[in-house]
C-alpha cells in the first residue's frame, strides 16, 4: 500500500487494511456474522434457485435415510456459502465439521479429518480450489468410494493401506469454480451457482438483521443500505452496523432514510456503494485521462495505490458496475461513469463505448493492461 491517502481514515479501510465495502470477512464480523446468520432454509432470503433445488436434494436424502449428495457451492464471498452450509447440515440432523482448502497442505491433513467424521457427517471445505493436489486426489477416491487409501513407506516399497471411511456429505465452497479440475466438480451431486442479491432481497435481509440487532430501521432506510450493499449480504449487515452506531450517537438509535444517508455519507459509501477509493480511481480515469484508454499501472500511479490494489480491489465491482471496462488498449470509462460523477466526456476524446472491444479483449485472454 503506498501513497499519501491516509487511508484508515473513516470509511475507506478498517485499521487491519480491509475496507467498508469489502465482500470478505473482516476484523469485527466473525462474531456478529453467527448471530445474523439464518439457521433453517425457510429463514434464507433470496437465492430462489438455490433454495428450490438445495431443498430437493436435502429432502430426498433423508427419505433416502442416506448422506446426501456432495453440494458445492460457488460464488463470489459475503453471498452466503458458509450460512448454507450450515443450513445443510441443520436440516439433515447432522453435525457439521469445518475446514478450509489451504489448512488441507498434505493428504495425512485430510485423511485425519475423514477418519475422524461420524457417520451422515457434514463436512464443509471452504476454499476448495485452494487444497493441495495430493489432498485433492485423496478426496476423489473419499467422495466417491468412501474410501483412503493411506501410503505407508516410500518408492518401490510403498504400499497403500485402504481406509474404509463412514458415508458423509461434503459441501465445498468456492469464489472460483473455474479453478477447479473437472474430476473434482464431477463428483458433486449438485452445484449451487450463487448469484449477487436484488436490492429487495437486501432489504428483507438488512429488516431481519435490523429485528435481531434491536435496530429500529424504516423501510426507506433499509432500501438505501440495501441500493450501497454491492448484492452483498455481508456488506449490507455491515453497512447496518455501522449506520446503527451513527444513530446511536447522533439520534437516539433510531435508523430512518435521512440518518442512513448522512451516515453513509460520513462513511463515504455513495449511493450504487462506491467508496473513496473507487471514486478516486474512476475520478482519476475521467478527468486527467479523459476516460481512457489508460493502463493499468498509469491509473495506479494517479491514485498512489499498488496496480495490484486497483485490479483486485476497485476494478471488479466498477467492471461489474459498468462503470470501468477492460479493453486491449487500457481501462475506458463508460458513459455510465461519467454521468456518476457528473461531469461531461470532453468534445472529441475516445468514443467511450467499449462494451464489445472488453468482451472480445476477455475472450481473447489478451491482456488488458
Ligand atoms: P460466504 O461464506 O459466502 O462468504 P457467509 O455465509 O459467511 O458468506 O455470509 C455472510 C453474512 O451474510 C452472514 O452474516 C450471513 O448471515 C449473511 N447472509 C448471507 N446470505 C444471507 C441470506 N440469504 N439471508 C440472510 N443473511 C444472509
Amino acid at each position: 500500500m503506498s501513497g499519501d491517502l491516509d487511508r484508515t481514515e473513516i470509511g475507506v479501510v478498517h485499521e487491519d487494511g480491509s475496507r467498508l465495502v469489502d465482500a470478505e470477512p473482516v476484523t469485527d464480523d466473525a462474531t456478529i456474522e453467527g448471530a445474523l446468520r439464518p439457521r433453517t432454509l425457510d429463514a434464507f432470503i433470496g437465492q430462489q434457485r438455490v433454495k428450490d433445488q438445495l431443498g430437493l436434494v436435502l429432502e430426498a436424502a433423508s427419505a433416502r435415510g442416506r448422506a446426501a449428495d456432495h453440494v458445492l457451492l460457488a460464488g463470489p464471498p459475503g453471498l452466503g456459502k458458509t450460512t448454507l452450509s450450515m443450513i445443510i447440515a441443520g436440516e439433515l440432523g447432522m453435525p457439521l465439521r469445518v475446514t478450509s482448502g489451504p489448512a488441507l497442505q498434505h493428504a495425512g491433513d485430510l485423511a485425519a479429518v475423514l477418519s475422524s467424521l461420524i457417520p451422515g457427517e457434514v463436512l464443509f471445505l471452504d476454499e476448495i480450489h485452494r487444497m493441495s493436489r495430493a489432498a485433492e486426489e485423496m478426496l476423489y477416491l473419499a467422495m466417491e468410494d468412501f474410501r483412503v487409501d493411506i501410503i505407508v513407506g516410500k518408492g518401490p516399497g510403498a504400499t497403500a493401506i485402504p481406509l474404509e471411511l463412514p458415508p458423509f456429505t461434503l459441501v465445498g465452497a468456492t469464489t472460483r469454480a473455474g479453478l477447479l479440475p473437472g474430476p473434482l466438480r464431477d463428483r458433486f451431486g449438485f452445484t449451487a451457482h450463487m448469484d449477487f442479491y436484488e436490492t429487495a432481497d437486501l432489504r428483507a435481509i438488512l429488516a431481519r438483521s435490523a429485528g435481531l440487532l434491536d435496530v429500529a430501521l424504516t423501510d426507506d432506510a433499509a432500501a438505501e443500505i440495501a441500493g450501497r450493499s454491492r448484492g452483498t449480504p455481508r456488506v449490507a449487515n455491515r453497512l447496518l452496523r455501522r449506520v446503527r452506531d451513527f444513530a446511536q450517537v447522533r439520534a437516539e438509535g433510531d435508523v430512518d432514510l435521512t440518518i442512513a444517508r448522512d451516515a453513509l455519507a460520513l462513511y463515504e459509501v455513495d449511493e450504487i456503494g462506491l467508496d473513496r477509493l473507487d471514486r478516486a480511481v474512476l475520478d482519476a480515469l475521467l478527468r486527467r485521462f479523459g476516460g481512457g484508454p489508460v493502463g493499468l499501472s498509469t491509473l495506479a500511479v494517479a491514485v498512489g495505490e499498488e496496480s495490484e490494489t486497483v485490479e483486485t480491489v476497485c476494478e471488479p465491482f466498477l467492471v461489474r458496475a459498468g462503470l470501468l471496462a477492460r479493453t486491449p488498449r487500457g481501462r475506458v470509462a463508460t458513459p455510465a461513469a461519467w454521468s456518476h460523477l457528473r461531469l461531461r466526456p470532453p468534445p472529441g476524446s475516445t468514443p467511450p463505448l467499449p462494451f464489445g472491444e472488453a468482451v472480445e479483449a476477455e475472450l481473447d485472454g489478451a491482456d488488458p493492461a
